[in-house]
């Protein structure tokens, strides 16, 4: 899973409920979905578990939330004794050591969370989300994710809709009204990464080196959109195959955009969900777009999904090595410096947390995003440097090999490099994995050897400002570098400063906020820059230094919308709310216009946004008000936290 927002603790459960495991092997599941009622936000389906009975038991359980309706039968006797009690159902009966029973039920979901029904420009949407959330919500099933199981789904919806679940297709009926799709897996996986996706969907397919279907899913209307949104899949796909050195697990790869999502990404098996808002165009890619997101549920399809951790302690056996991957794929994409530029700034922000006294042990089940993620690969990288690139890749082989479809725990792992490397790794657990602290300081050197690129980097600094630091911006160094020095000293920035790239001009529409008149027509020509951020940022700062001049700037940037959250449409509205005379006719118009933008009908950020300004003129009307209350009860817990902040300080505002 990828987060959106980068420090956020997650709380994975450890619990393993008396170990089921030793007693029962459930081994495969045929899942039938036949009526979802989106009003109701209700699914009813059916599922026959097949497993093995390994010792004596006199009961079994699923884990069921608010799952009833439950119709029962085993091995086709249906006089079965079952009950369901705090989330679990208890099917009772004394079972001898046996193979290939088959446990049917029959159920209704009314899912209060895991399974999300949504309507998107007036079509129907259906998605799930497990991990973190539990899959029991929607599906009898076990949510400890030591019990691997087959899934096969077969799912019923009206015939103008896509339907995707994990595995493969192989099997479509339609019928007068309604289609059956039919998908099977080859393989078990734990419950969190079972999936299914409903909405009105094309696709574009490419077949990768090794010949795994890559399908690509969009939004009818986003066709020009599926080239920068998907750009990079197939060298990625290829380049992580050849570099973890294991064929890609699965029949497919199947990636597909959702509205509203609750995280930037997840990588449910063979079946990567993401949010609609990385859905990106041309101009768009260059600010914000998939490709680390790709790239980090697409490593998960080995790390997390073909091995999975224990437990929360091991998490960073998913997230780590997920981050570490994706960056070795944005690498082979993007160059050196890229990838020590990520790793710098991970060890920016890693020291960052420990000096305010909010490290932790990698093996801490509570720590961070921040530290699951970015020390997980920080930790990958050293490894690598201390046994070598051929001892590394061939540990992980093995790692992946020996423990494919099972669950694994940072020794499993550890043991495998040891292994090839021939000596312990003890100290080097206890200093960069088990430690609270994270050693940065070795980080940051380690770095410094490893890349001319870091050290110059480092080697430019103007917060004491000394008289190299125009220089730097008129020879060569880094681009990253002059973006430091133009955020330090903004004021150095000369026109010659605006013939660099396009991330230098960014830095000066972020930084220069104060624009001299001699640099007027050059910082105007930001807003011809292929970067909505630059151009919010310009048209902001023009807008503000030169009010004479308004009406130019608002009519050169009348028609362009910005991201998916509207970043320059919403701006320009407000700008011209604010600039009386011009278009005196339209402000009422415009208004509304942002007033509407608070409606359930748009993307979380595009309410967001629209709320913030309203906000901030503080004209939050009772249109407004009205769609920020119904907003609590989203099920985006980004925008619940956001509409409650306001609530409460429009509320003592009041007062
Ligand atoms: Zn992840």
């Amino acid at each position: 899973m990828k987060k959106i927002v980068v420090v956020f603790y997650v709380f994975v459960s450890s619990v393993l409920y008396a170990q089921q495991t030793e007693y029962v092997d459930f081994k495969k599941a045929e899942v039938s979905l036949d009526a979802f009622d989106e009003n109701l936000k209700k699914v009813t389906g059916k599922v026959d578990y097949m497993f093995d009975v390994l010792k004596p038991v006199d009961s079994i359980f699923l884990d069921s939330k608010n799952i009833n309706g439950y119709i029962v039968s085993l091995n086709n006797n249906d006089s079965i004794n079952y009950y369901v009690e705090n989330d679990k159902f208890w099917l009772i009966h004394k079972f001898k050591p046996s193979k290939d029973n088959v446990l049917s039920l029959k159920f209704e979901a009314n899912p209060k969370k895991t399974l999300y029904f949504l309507n998107k420009d007036n079509d129907n949407q259906i998605w799930t989300q497990g991990q973190g959330k539990y899959t029991s919500n929607w599906l009898p099933s076990l949510d400890d994710v030591n019990d691997k199981i087959e899934y096969d789904f077969l799912i019923t919806y009206q015939n103008d809709y896509e339907v995707l679940a994990n595995g493969k297709l192989i099997d479509k009926h339609v019928g007068d009204s309604l289609t059956t799709w039919k998908y099977d897996m080859k393989q078990p996986m734990s419950s969190y990464l079972a999936a299914l996706v409903i909405g009105k969907y094309n696709k574009k397919t490419e077949t990768s080196k090794s010949g795994i279907p890559l399908e690509y899913y969009f939004y009818p209307e986003d066709s020009l959109k599926v080239e920068p949104t998907y750009r990079y899949s197939k060298q990625m796909f290829d380049f992580l195959e050849e570099e973890i050195g294991v064929a890609y697990p699965w029949q497919n790869y199947k990636q597909v955009p959702v509205h509203d999502f609750l995280y930037a990404g997840m990588e449910n098996t063979s079946l990567t969900i993401f949010s609609d808002a990385f859905v990106v165009d041309a101009i768009a890619f260059n600010d914000k777009n998939y490709v680390n997101v790709n790239a980090h549920e697409l490593a998960h399809q080995w790390f997390g999904d073909l091995v999975t951790a224990k437990s929360g302690e091991h998490h960073w056996l998913q997230e780590g090595f997920a981050t570490y991957y994706a960056l070795l794929a944005e690498r082979d994409v993007f160059g050196d410096n890229y990838f020590y530029y990520k790793l710098l700034e991970s060890v920016l922000d890693l020291s960052r947390q420990d000096l305010s006294g909010n490290g932790t042990s990698l093996l801490d089940p509570k720590s961070s995003s921040l530290t699951f993620y970015q020390r997980g690969a920080w930790v990958l990288h050293v490894l690598r440097d201390k046994v070598g690139d051929v001892v590394f890749k061939k540990a992980v082989k093995n790692y992946l090999n020996k423990y494919q479809f099972e669950n694994v725990e940072t020794s499993d792992f550890i043991e495998e490099v040891e292994k090839l490397y021939g000596k312990s790794l003890t100290s080097f657990v206890n200093y960069w994995i088990k430690n609270k602290a994270f050693p940065y300081d070795e980080a940051f050197t380690i770095l410094k050897r490893q890349s001319v690129f870091v050290n110059e980097y480092a080697m430019v600094d103007c917060e004491a400002k000394s008289s190299k630091c125009a220089d730097y911006l008129k020879y060569y160094v880094s681009d990253e570098a002059k973006v430091k020095v133009i955020s330090q000293v903004p004021e150095l920035v000369t026109s010659d400063t605006f013939k660099n790239s396009f991330i230098v001009r960014q830095a000066i529409s972020e930084h220069v906020t104060i624009i001299p008149a001699s640099l007027k027509e050059d910082y105007e020509s930001l807003l011809n820059d292929k970067s909505y951020i630059t151009i919010e940022k310009a048209l902001y700062n023009l807008w503000v230094n030169f009010p004479l001049e308004r009406a130019k700037y608002l009519a050169k940037t009348r028609e362009i919308v910005g991201f998916s959250d509207k970043n320059v449409r919403m701006l320009w509205i407000v700008l011209n709310l604010n600039t009386p005379y011009y278009e005196a006719d339209s402000k009422y118009e415009l208004f509304n216009e942002l007033v509407n933008y608070t409606d359930a009908s748009y993307n979380v950020d595009v309410r967001i946004n629209a709320f913030k300004y309203l906000d901030l003129i503080k004209s939050c009307n009772e249109d407004c008000k009205k769609n920020l209350e119904s907003a609590k009860s989203h099920h985006n817990w980004r925008l619940v936290k956001f509409a409650k902040e306001l609530s409460e300080k429009l509320e003592q505002n009041k007062n």
